[in-house]
């Protein structure tokens, strides 16, 4: 097996992956608060790890990738107080709508979707574990985690406690032990629709504490790969840390891996790509095709700019494939290809680099383009099936209709008698009709227009 390495954020260096088991490797992701449609900035993650799961996959790994869905939030009560709906039917609106969002993006689907509600009994039980252990404290209600109880707090984003700030702002602040301390659970307000019982009072956990009481659930202690935006370092996933380590004494995973966000900049953004942002709406406008190029474009821990001159180089490549794909045939590729394989699964093994990976499939695809004959497509199938895109090497059998055939073989009879101006003027009369002629090794074919 190729060994495979991932920066991993607590230790700030890239290490390689080491499994509990030989060849079983648990991911988990935070997947979204479902208060409104995801954006193009909540598809990453499903994209990064989504891929990296296939990576993994490709190199023999039984890989389990779980990403929940945060359905019992603040912003959701708040979302849905503003729209006069119940949080219930907001969060399973749009858990669905972000369900059929992401599946669009032809990625297949995580293999477990947690739901924060329905996983209450086994946030109680850890949140009743700290307490029992001395890192926790019930107030009136609340359950508060004591920071400073917890020695390494702050060795995942590596910052010091006077720097701490749980961004919590006033609420809870009479209740807190210490600033520093964060919530588990909040006692039941008036105007929330949606309430839990537990040992010390009616109400509704925490977001760190869902995360951390899924994790554990469904992947155990100590897993291999936690990930998430860079946004989550801090405090969401410094506190899943401390509460589970607290809980258990064992870390909740080995390797934390961080995705860097996506940028919309104002100066640089027509109109219609701020209408794009959100994921469906990109889907529609581009296609899934061009968006999953573009995410690979970029190195995953690089933050990446959503604009024009991206999203359009992204589509031009998805062109360069599919162009390549009428030159290529089933079978074994030739010689010069095993090299640029190579390069292709050492750049996924070494940081995940996907933009390093696309422009080794696009040297293949130079090389193939150089190369006399039919070329054997199997190695670049295999490339881009790891990412998704073995798609655009299928060339749709599309036959032209028989009034463009007859226009061909017009052409031909003209190419034949060397009247140069009646050929072209029957490749205009295809292309009006939306076919383009290709004079390839094998005689002239008709390609739709694209
Ligand atoms: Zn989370």
């Amino acid at each position: 097996m190729r060994e495979i390495t991932i920066h991993d954020t607590l230790s700030g260096d890239v290490r390689p992956l080491e499994t509990r088991e030989p060849g079983r490797v648990g991911v988990y992701a935070c997947g979204p608060t479902v208060y409104g449609r995801i954006h193009i900035g909540n598809a990453r993650p499903f994209v990064v790890f989504s891929l990296l799961k296939r990576f993994l996959t490709s190199q023999g790994y039984e890989v389990t990738f779980v990403a929940n869905v945060t359905d019992v939030n603040d912003k959701i009560y708040a979302a849905a107080g503003a729209a006069g709906v119940d949080s219930e039917t907001l969060a399973a609106d749009m858990t669905a709508h972000y369900i059929a969002d992401t599946e669009r993006l032809g990625l297949g689907r995580p293999d477990r979707e947690p739901l924060a509600s329905e996983t209450i009994p086994e946030i109680v039980a850890l949140i009743e574990r700290l307490i029992e252990r001395g890192y926790a404290y019930a107030a009136d209600g609340d359950v508060y985690f004591a920071v400073r109880k917890y020695e390494r707090y702050g060795e995942l984003s590596h910052r010091r406690l006077e720097d701490v700030d749980q961004g919590e702002g006033k609420e809870g602040a009479d209740r807190k032990r210490d600033p520093l301390d964060f919530a588990l659970w909040k006692a039941h307000k008036p105007g929330e629709d949606t309430a839990w019982d537990a040992p010390w009072g009616r109400g509704r956990p925490g977001w760190h504490i869902e995360c951390s009481a899924m994790a554990e659930a469904l992947l155990g202690l100590d897993f291999e790969i936690h990930g998430g935006g860079s946004d989550l370092v801090f405090p969401h996933h410094e506190n899943e840390m401390a509460q589970s380590r607290a809980a258990h004494g064992l870390p909740l995973a080995r390797l934390w891996m961080h995705n860097g966000m996506v940028r919309l900049a104002e100066e640089k953004m027509s109109k219609s790509i701020g209408n794009t942002f959100l994921l469906h709406n990109a889907l529609d406008a581009y296609g899934r095709d061009a968006l999953i190029v573009y995410f690979c474009s970029g190195h995953y821990r690089q933050p990446i700019e959503f604009d024009d001159e991206r999203l359009a180089a992204a589509a031009a490549n998805v062109a360069r494939f599919r162009e390549v794909a009428r030159k290529l045939v089933p079978g074994a590729s030739p010689a010069w290809s095993a090299p640029l394989r190579d390069e292709f699964f050492t750049a996924l093994a070494e940081d995940f680099n996907t933009p390093r990976a696309l422009a080794a499939a696009f040297e293949w695809v130079r090389e193939a383009n150089r190369a006399g004959g039919d070329v054997g497509d199997a190695d670049l199938r295999e490339m881009l099936g790891v990412l998704a895109l073995s798609n655009l090497l299928d060339v749709e059998d599309v036959s032209a209709p028989a009034e463009a055939q007859a226009l061909l073989t017009e052409r031909e009879a003209a190419r034949a008698q060397r009247d140069w101006g009646r050929a072209d003027a029957i490749r205009d009369e295809l292309r009006d009709l939306g076919w383009e002629v290709r004079d390839g090794g094998a005689g002239p074919e008709l390609i739709p227009v694209p």
